[in-house]
Order: structure tokens, then C-alpha cells, then sequence
């Protein structure tokens, strides 16, 4: 007896929209997202898609009208509940654009709460295009699964940064210059992970970090690592000791 085919099926495409779902609303969808299921995925009428909402969760949902440049879809059921991802947040000096979108894109697959480009005095790239950084944060969570987008704080500068922290929040400064390793510190949630710009931190830098309670300096091993990897690095090994890898899938 063959077995029955999950339902939907995995390939379904998945679409976050910015409108609150229900059971039995219609939502119409136009624009890219339109443009997407009907000329890329040449979806019709009666086909499934995943939709999430960054409020409620996800749902599935069928078209039931298809135009030329929009859809409607009616929402049939919940399929997962929004998440809780684990209380961590990235601050990272803003690199150049691909490795900047590469930041962007690993940190949301590996489930950070909240990204907060910030601004050091070597950081070159000073002005992140807010639009491009929301589509890169929407385009890995359609991808990896996640039903809540990461916050995406304005970009602030080090000393504004550190002026506002909150005292709770353990912050692991990822140190070219040497620290501990991260798995020697205890820094559960809420934590917040910084790494620096190409061209690192300045000594007044560090020295206005470590002046900071909540700081904790860490080292990722003895090589100069690219800041995207780093960050990636960094976030890896808190989730894995303090995030939600610590529970079997
Ligand atoms: N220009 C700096 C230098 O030559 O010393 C290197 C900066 S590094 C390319 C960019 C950022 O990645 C650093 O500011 C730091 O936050 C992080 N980073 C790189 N390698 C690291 C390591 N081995 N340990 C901790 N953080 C590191």
C-alpha cells in the first residue's frame, strides 16, 4: 500500500506577507510575490502555498482566483505557530554589500532575535539600505522555515550603543586582539554578539568596551577571521551551547 503523500506537499512554496491570517480570509497577493508564484512557479488556481505572517504563524493556503498580476488565496489552516527564537542578537559593523547580504542571510538561518548594524569608527560602509536588508531577512526566513523575522534595529553608532545597553543583556565582543573562548563563557539569554569591521576596533574602542559590565571578550581561535565569518562562527557556538540546538530536531 503506497503511503499516503504528506500534505502539502515540500515543495509548496513558502511567502511571507504582511497581512494578519485567519482561517476563511481571503488575502489577495500582488507584486513580487504575485509575479513569483504566477510566472516563476506558473501556480493556478487550487494550488497550495505556505504563508506566514510574522503575527500568527503559518498557514496553508489554496488560490482560488489568478489574475495577471495578482492572486487571492484562501486561507485554510494553521500549520505551525509562530516561534520563539532563542534571545540573541547580532551587532555587527556593516561590511560591503555581498558579504554584507551573506551576514544578513546566515545570522536568520541560524535564528538570531534581532540584527543591529552598528556604526565604528573604521567601519567604511556607514549608510545600509534598511529595504534591502528586510528583503534579504524575508527571503532566508521563506527559505529556512522560520515564522518570525528577525527585528532589524537602525544603525547606531558603538558609543550610542554601549550608552543604551541593557545591563541583562550579556554582550560577547568578538575580539581580534584575543579573549576567552566562547564555550569557557557563560552567557546565556539574553546575549548579544558583536563583531567589528574589516578593519577591526580601535584601541578607544576596546577600551570603552571593556569598561562595560555586561561585556565579555571572546576569542574565535588564532586566525584573523573575515567579519561575516566571525559572526557566523560566533552565533554558531551560542546556539549550540546556550540557543535551541540544544534540542534534538
Ligand atoms: N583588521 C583586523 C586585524 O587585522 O586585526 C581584523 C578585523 S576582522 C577582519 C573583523 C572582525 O571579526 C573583528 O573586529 C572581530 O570582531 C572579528 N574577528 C576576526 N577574527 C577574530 C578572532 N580570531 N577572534 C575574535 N574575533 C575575531
Amino acid at each position: 500500500m503506497p503511503a499516503t503523500p504528506a500534505w502539502p506537499p515540500a515543495s509548496t512554496p513558502r511567502l511571507f506577507v504582511d497581512l494578519p491570517l485567519a482561517p476563511g480570509t481571503a488575502p489577495m497577493i500582488d507584486g513580487p510575490a504575485a509575479h513569483y508564484l504566477l510566472n516563476v512557479m506558473r501556480l493556478k488556481v487550487g494550488a497550495p502555498i505556505l504563508l506566514f505572517d510574522n503575527r500568527s504563524g503559518e498557514w496553508l493556503a489554496n488560490i482560488t482566483e489568478a489574475g495577471k498580476r495578482s492572486l487571492t488565496v484562501c486561507i485554510e489552516r494553521q500549520t505551525r505557530a509562530i516561534e520563539t527564537v532563542p534571545d540573541l542578537w547580532l551587532c555587527f559593523a556593516p561590511v560591503k554589500k555581498a558579504r554584507l547580504d551573506w551576514i544578513i542571510e546566515k545570522a536568520t538561518e541560524l535564528g538570531v532575535r534581532r540584527l543591529q548594524p552598528v556604526i565604528t569608527e573604521r567601519t567604511i560602509v556607514e549608510r545600509v539600505k534598511r529595504e534591502r536588508l528586510e528583503a534579504q531577512v524575508i527571503e532566508a526566513c521563506e527559505q529556512c522555515g522560520r515564522t518570525a523575522l528577525p527585528e532589524l534595529g537602525e544603525p547606531t553608532k558603538l558609543t550610542q550603543l554601549l550608552a543604551d545597553w541593557p545591563a541583562e543583556r550579556a554582550l560577547l565582543f568578538a575580539d581580534e586582539a584575543g579573549g576567552a573562548p566562547l564555550s569557557t563563557v557563560a552567557a546565556p539569554a539574553p546575549a548579544a554578539i558583536l563583531v567589528g569591521p574589516e578593519g577591526g576596533f580601535t584601541p578607544r574602542e576596546r577600551a570603552l568596551l571593556l569598561e562595560n559590565a555586561a561585556v565579555r571578550r571572546i576569542a574565535l581561535g588564532p586566525r584573523i577571521l573575515r567579519a561575516e565569518t566571525a559572526a557566523i562562527a560566533a552565533i554558531s557556538l551560542w546556539m549550540a551551547q546556550h540557543g535551541d540546538w540544544t534540542t534534538s530536531g
